[in-house]
């Protein structure tokens, strides 16, 4: 029979597949010798058999656990359900990679009528065993039977208001006897059935109330929003207890080894007195600081402390720990690599190096590329004075500017059609993440830095601000009041998770500064890559700012970009209405020199490095003007004739060059014009490359090349090279014809992704693609992430001919995919020479390239 059984203190180096996150951690620090409490894990493969299986345990389960549960206690020296000294566990959920609060957790298992009296004589502490035993009723009727939370939460605030009190620790004994009787009828009348005193048949139930969670709305939405598989399954934890809630010498917390927002060395963390795990996770209460800790248990901290190191020395990266301290003793009750913002990933990526912890490779392999967007989004402009109307704490940082919603379903559908939003709520919950994917920031009054809203929105590399106890809201007015302002849903704020800052109205953004650690990583990342890293650039601003993120030359400058401009726009929609040669050329000769002073400032900010220009690819409809505006019936013939069914398949790209070969004339002769100057004013030639695009057969590209080399001769060229897009089908599979006859290759991977697939750029995202999506026909959208296996495949088959004939041809990507971490992965695999994306992913695009490169040479 499978085994699914494993006690912590033998389960160490199973790894966490088998055993979760969670498991594998409590295993790991018994192996290491930490304070953790005795356990045992359900493996994930038993709830891989239990969805399999239409919800039943694998055969042998239950006796196993019954087992194992006569072994804890004997491990614990107490017993499940005996008065005098009964054994108390938690069942806990935990499955491979980290779910935050998505799944389910049942504490102080083994509580009943009896056992409750018990425990009060042991400890000599009515109050915390009835305090216990009320909080099991309560857990478990939510989560295992489903009874309304605010049931229970009502039945709270009647005994707190009926004796006077207004925190649930004031209650007495006496008083928190008679909540557990309105909680047991609470119990009973939502399910038909009463508490189950059994402590067996609680923990049976309980167990599979976690199997359950692993289905939950809210697990799937999470998994779905960071690419979880669903198969992988969940471990259960049963851990018996230990209680951070007799009393001052006790508490609960959770500490970083390091500053997760800051990478600051040296541990941080919150800690709640007299408190249970659940209530610092939940943020139901605000926490103190560490700080707080050291003061009231010095020696408890001091180990804190202790075990921090060792666990960073063990895992050789940052942890995440929670802690519970029982009357003085320490317990760890879980490790696991801790979330950080991109910022804290860089900074305690470069610290762990100078410690000698980690590799310079293994920083670069570690960091993932997508968060450095994280950094690079732009900030409150500190030069102006923005109306501040309150400050709440800064969980997660960059600034957001969107309107106020209230609840996360709003805040999905809101920002599923294109609206800016800020999640403004109490406190959020795992509930609410379907809003948080679609909100630009969080906002929340309730919570400290480690509440779901922080931790999720710091993962997620969204702005929040949390513990806002300045706001007040009227959830049913739809309303909300901060410092006597009063807003309503809809309002724009501003808000900033770097501050804790909250700003009436829509603050100015400023782009962001550039972060001393990511240049130290790119730098290391650079040193290992083989790609270089090119921009996409269509103006001397650009290309400057490209350089500034490492940029190593242009990719691709999209010349009908520059004729967008107000002042050019009318001048080309003249020429290509143009009917004849002679009125086209004059409308030419006014653009060129435009066209040249566009190109002088590229080269000039490029100073040298490869610039690749790509003659004009217009989509005619974006130029043409509307028939409605037509001024005569000749000029509303020509826009009609000019009028294509499908303009994304028209007469683009060299096919309109072709027709009219005196636009790509002018295009030549302004380059090689603006070359010289650049030289001249230089004393270095720019390294020139002229790029034809949709191109589709090797006879269209001979007559580009030989119109390019006539006008550059025309114009006494230095140097130049002369090549062509890839981004039709065709053109890979006549890719060795064509290399023949060019100087470099560059893959158009949005218009090859449109060819091949027969998705049109413009209509599939906005349609049937979500469908795909969101019912897995693809796992992701092409236009995104290459679809390695077709377009992929195309491109693979045009390296190969075309290396057949010209082994050295430089062959590059300049799609938005160049800048898609696992497209980079793969145009690395592929053996091209670079890619080339927007700016801002260049940076992402050095840190994938180098990554792709460590993993393809393994140490
Ligand atoms: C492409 O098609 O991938 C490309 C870079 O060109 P454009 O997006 O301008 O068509
Ligand atoms: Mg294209």
């Amino acid at each position: 029979m499978a085994r699914y059984i494993y006690d912590y203190a033998e389960a160490a180096g199973l790894g966490r597949d088998l055993l979760g996150g969670k498991g594998a951690g409590l295993s790991e620090m018994t192996a290491i010798g930490l304070p953790v409490p005795p356990g045992f894990i359900i493996a994930t493969s038993a709830s891989v058999e239990y969805m399999n299986n239409g919800h039943e345990l694998p055969d042998g389960v239950k006796e196993e656990v019954a087992k194992y549960v006569t072994r804890l206690e004997k491990t614990t020296g107490t017993r499940f359900g005996y008065p005098d000294d009964p054994l108390l566990v938690s069942v806990r959920s935990g499955g491979a990679i980290s779910m935050p609060g998505m799944m389910d957790t049942i504490l102080n298992l083994g509580l009943n009528d009896e056992t409750t009296e018990g425990l009060a004589r042991k400890t000599q502490n009515r109050r915390f065993a009835y305090d216990a035993y009320r909080r099991l009723i309560q857990m478990f009727g939510n989560v295992v039977e489903g009874v309304d939370a605010e049931l229970f939460e009502g039945e709270i605030r009647t005994a707190l208001r009926r004796n006077g009190v207004s925190r649930e620790i004031d209650l007495s004994p006496e008083e928190l006897s008679e909540l557990i009787e309105r909680f047991k009828r609470v119990y009973a009348d939502s399910t038909g059935w009463e508490f189950p005193q059994d402590p067996a048949v609680q923990l049976t139930r309980a167990i599979r109330a976690v199997l359950e969670s692993w289905d939950s709305p809210r697990a799937n939405v999470y998994r779905q929003a960071n690419g979880i598989s669903d198969t992988l399954g969940t471990a259960v934890n049963v851990v018996q207890m230990v209680f951070g809630n007799k009393g001052e010498g006790s508490g609960t917390g959770v500490a970083f080894t390091r500053n997760p927002s800051t990478g600051e060395r040296g541990m941080w963390g919150e800690y709640l007195s007299n408190a249970q795990g659940e209530d610092s996770v939940s943020g139901a209460r605000t926490p103190e600081p560490l700080e707080a800790m050291r003061e009231r248990l010095p020696e408890a901290h001091e180990q804190l402390l202790e075990a921090g190191d060792t666990l960073e020395r063990h895992y050789r990266d940052m942890q995440d720990i929670e802690f519970t301290v029982e009357e003085g003793h320490l317990y760890l009750l879980q490790t696991r690599s801790g979330k950080r913002t991109a910022a804290a990933a860089l900074k305690i990526g470069v610290d762990m190096v100078d410690e000698g912890l980690i590799g310079r490779d293994e920083v670069v392999k570690r960091i993932e590329p997508s968060r450095l967007d994280d950094i690079l989004h732009p900030t409150i402009n500190p030069d102006i004075e923005h109306q501040v109307i309150a400050i709440g704490l800064n969980a997660s940082p960059g600034a957001a500017v969107g309107r106020v919603v209230m609840d996360a379903d709003k805040a999905e559908e809101w920002g599923r059609r294109g609206e800016d939003v800020i999640l403004v709520r109490w406190e959020t919950t795992p509930d609410d993440i379907h809003g948080l994917i679609q909100a630009r920031g969080v906002l929340t009054v309730h919570g400290g830095m480690t509440s779901h809203a922080a931790v999720v929105a710091r993962g997620m590399g969204k702005p929040c601000v949390v513990g806002c106890g300045d706001l007040v809201i009227d959830i049913e007015n739809r309303s909300l009041s901060i410092s006597g302002r009063n807003l309503v849903e809809g309002d724009v704020i501003t808000i900033n998770g770097a501050t804790g800052e909250v700003i009436a109205g829509a603050a100015e953004l400023v782009p962001p500064e550039i972060d001393p650690n990511m240049e130290t990583v790119l730098s290391w990342a650079d040193a290992c890559r083989d790609l270089s890293v090119y921009a996409n650039a269509d103006s001397a601003e650009d290309a400057a700012r490209a350089r500034e993120f490492g940029a190593q030359g242009i990719g691709l400058c999209r010349t009908e970009h520059m004729f967008m401009a107000p002042d050019r726009l009318g001048k080309v929609r003249a020429m290509i209405m143009a009917t004849s040669e002679i009125e086209r050329r004059k409308h030419l000769d006014a653009l060129l020199p435009m066209q040249q002073s566009d190109f002088e400032g590229i080269f000039l900010a490029m100073e040298g490095l490869p610039v690749t220009i790509r003659l004009l690819d217009p989509p005619l409809h974006e130029f043409l003007p509307r028939l409605e505006d037509a001024e005569t019936p000749e000029m509303a013939a020509r826009i009609k004739s000019l009028t294509e069914a499908n303009p994304m398949l028209g007469t683009r790209g060299c096919r309109i060059g072709l027709m009219y070969p005196e636009i790509y004339e002018m295009q030549v002769r302004a380059i090689i014009r603006a070359a010289h100057v650049a030289e001249a004013k230089t004393g270095k030639a720019p390294l020139v490359e002229i790029m034809y695009p949709l191109v589709a057969f090797a006879a269209e590209f001979r007559r580009l090349r030989d119109l390019t080399d006539r006008v550059a001769a025309e114009e006494n060229a230095g140097e130049y090279r002369v090549g062509t897009m890839i981004e039709l089908p065709s053109a890979c599979m006549r890719a060795g014809e064509i290399a023949e006859l060019a100087d470099f290759l560059s893959f158009g991977t949005n218009d090859l992704t449109q060819t091949t697939l027969g998705f049109s750029r413009d209509d599939a995202e906005g349609r049937f693609l979500s469908y795909y999506l969101g019912h897995h026909v693809l796992d992701a959208n092409p236009f995104e992430t290459l679809d390695i296996d077709g377009v992929g495949e195309l491109m693979r088959i045009a390296v190969e001919r075309a290396r057949k004939v010209k082994p050295d041809i430089k062959i590059g990507i300049c799609g938005e995919h160049g800048g898609d971490p696992a497209s980079v992965a793969f145009c690395h695999r592929l053996g091209l020479d670079y890619v080339s994306c927007s700016p801002y992913r260049v940076p992402l695009a050095r840190l994938a390239a180098g990554q792709a490169a460590v993993a393809g040479n393994p140490a």
